[in-house]
């Protein structure tokens, strides 16, 4: 029997400390989340698939609610599980939503062309 891994790897640890994640619960594994909800993706409902390539379209993932770019915790209350598919629709998702935030507006001062450009909240 093999032995269950009861922390995350150390390549997701530098994964998440390199994409600035402050709050890190270990116990927070792939095969846990996957186990946790019984292999179901709680996006599309369907099984998914532990321990395969992950970009195969039923892939299971670890989907954070808050995105790790928002400043998303890696911890219990912040992960569920996702198939690869339904991973890469939500990413879509968010990256329409910051594209359409991300306001630009040109105007001219002084003579000067002068495009600014922010986040509406
Ligand atoms: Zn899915």
């Amino acid at each position: 029997m093999k032995h269950k891994k009861n922390r995350i790897s150390l390549n997701l640890k530098h994964r998440l400390v390199a994409n600035g994640v402050k709050v890190i619960d270990e116990s927070v594994t792939l095969r846990r989340v996957f186990e946790k909800h019984g292999g179901i993706c709680q996006g599309c409902q369907d099984p998914t698939v532990l321990g395969i390539h992950p970009q195969v379209p039923k892939s299971a993932t670890i989907e954070h609610i808050i995105p790790i770019s928002m400043g998303g915790e890696h911890t219990w209350e912040n992960v569920t599980l996702l198939c690869y598919e339904c991973n890469r629709l939500q990413n879509e998702k968010i990256q329409k939503q910051e594209a359409q935030r991300t306001k630009t507006k040109s105007l001219r001062l002084l003579g000067y062309e002068i495009t600014i450009q922010w986040r509406a909240a």
